[in-house]
């Protein structure tokens, strides 16, 4: 399987490279030059196998030509270990037609360990047979960089700087990145929101001179494998609720549009998907480009679902390049327009063609501490911020037969919103009570993309 960039003016790559680099040299995003699939008695084959055998079957279709599939397997295997439920993504039942999904029993808590666990050994596996060292360097809203700290403390080809945004994140999420003690690990406290990070990052990723010195990567979810994982658990709750003989819906709490991206993969796969809500809190960049066809950036106000706290969705790149035909220069076109400041305008075929899978909602911030609230009250279930946006998107536009609503992190890792909205709080995993006694360790450091790539240099001894 060769992969090919959004912009259309990258050589294609093989799947290791695709994932080793992140972002294309031209600055599109890779994905796969055919999209592979599953006949539907693939995909109802999956119904009551173990959730690693699922997703090493779904990454096989991207990567088994350049990995052995029983090394895939073992990865997946071992990626899912890590997490403290046997189903890995369990479903609990809300109401006659709605489920959540919980993402969140992994080592961080949040839904990207179940991508990082895997990308963390993927890379691994590839960087020791190539005899090479990586440097990654992450952006974070909060989850991303606790999920990998946890996927890549301690391995022996990778050192990790994360960023993020100063002071606004959670404590919960700020002490899974800061206590981590093992030697190729670094914390960066930005001084700027997420969107700032973010733009560093992808400066940095731009900066031939800097990749070659540190072996620069990214995971963020512009990583490609990240989304292929995310895809999978699109096929296993579905299938749980009868796909592929009904459609099954999802409703997807959204920032940077990996998960939404990650439905429309699986959906492509052959997944018989109903309908894809995307939901965000009041920044709704890609709810309103969803209803209005315009793609324009907003202010970023700060909410109570801070992983959300975005104008700049990366991932719609991707269903652009798909839905406009696959017209490289016109994705180029659009999105260095839209990183100079410019809105994009969705042509209206391509926004015809989003619009027979996806829906947009935004969700305000009264409206998300009273869902925490009712659902609690209706269901006994807490649910986090980020997962209430949804739900709560969902009250309002049910859409026709189940919906799945992924539920991306643990009320425990956001619990001032939590106690705020319920009147309680959530009861603290073990896993996060051991984060508090932990001595934290993080730099502060200008939004400025030189002083973060003089650091990293630094770091890396290049
Ligand atoms: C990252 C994150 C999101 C947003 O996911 P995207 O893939 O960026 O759209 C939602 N909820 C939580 C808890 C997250 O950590």
């Amino acid at each position: 399987m060769r992969y090919i960039s959004t912009r259309g003016a990258s050589a294609p790559v093989g799947f290791v490279e695709a994932v080793l680099a992140g972002l294309a040299p031209d600055g599109g995003l890779y994905v796969p030059e055919t999209w592979p699939g599953f006949s539907q008695d693939e995909i109802a084959g999956f119904a009551g196998r173990p959730y690693a055998e699922v997703a090493a079957a779904v990454l096989g279709r991207f990567a088994a030509d350049e990995i052995p599939r029983e090394d895939l397997l073992g990865m997946c295997q071992e990626a899912y270990a890590a997490f403290d439920h046997p189903a890995v993504v369990p479903l609990v039942q809300l109401a006659p037609d709605v489920f959540l999904a919980e993402l969140f029993h992994g080592p961080s808590l949040a839904f990207k360990d179940v991508a990082m666990q895997l990308l963390a050994r993927l890379s691994d596996h590839v960087l020791s047979r190539a005899g090479r060292t990586q440097t990654i360097l992450c952006a974070t809203s909060g989850d991303t960089g606790g999920a990998a700290v946890e996927a890549f403390r301690g391995r022996a080809n990778t050192r990790i700087v994360a960023m993020f945004p100063d002071g606004r994140i959670s404590e919960v999420q700020r002490r899974f990145m800061t206590t981590a003690s093992e030697d190729n690990v670094r914390c960066l406290a930005v001084a700027g929101d997420f969107d700032a990070c973010q733009a560093i990052l992808k400066t940095a990723l731009a900066d031939k001179d800097l990749q070659r010195a540190v072996g620069l990567s990214a995971v963020n979810s512009i990583n490609f494998a990240r989304i292929i994982a995310q895809s999978v658990y699109y096929f296993t709750t579905a299938v749980a609720l009868g796909a592929p003989h009904r459609p099954v819906s999802f409703a997807v709490p959204s920032g940077n549009f990996g998960d939404g991206f990650a439905g429309y993969v699986a959906h492509r796969m052959g997944l018989p998907v109903g309908r894809i809500l995307v939901a965000t809190n009041a920044n709704d960049i890609l709810a309103r480009t969803f209803l209005t066809g315009v793609y324009a950036r907003g202010a970023v106000a700060e909410t109570q679902s801070p992983a959300m706290d975005i104008q700049s969705a990366s991932n719609f790149e991707r269903l652009f390049f798909e839905a406009t035909g696959r017209d490289g220069p016109a994705t180029a076109e659009a999105f260095a327009g839209f990183s100079a400041g410019q809105a994009i305008q969705v042509p209206a075929s391509a926004l015809q063609s989003m619009k027979l899978l996806f829906s947009g909602a935004s969700t305000d911030e009264a409206s998300t501490a009273r869902e925490m609230q009712q659902t609690l009250k209706e269901t006994g279930e807490m649910a986090d911020p980020h997962t209430a946006v949804a739900l709560s998107a969902l009250r309002r536009d049910p859409g026709p037969g189940p919906t799945v609503v992924l539920a991306t992190a643990h009320p425990a890792k956001f619990p001032e919103a939590v106690l705020a909205a319920t009147g309680r709080a959530p009861e603290t995993p073990a896993r996060a009570l051991a984060l508090a006694g932990r001595p934290e360790r993080f730099e502060r450091i200008d939004a400025d993309a030189a002083k973060v790539s003089a650091y990293v240099r630094t770091f890396a001894g290049a």
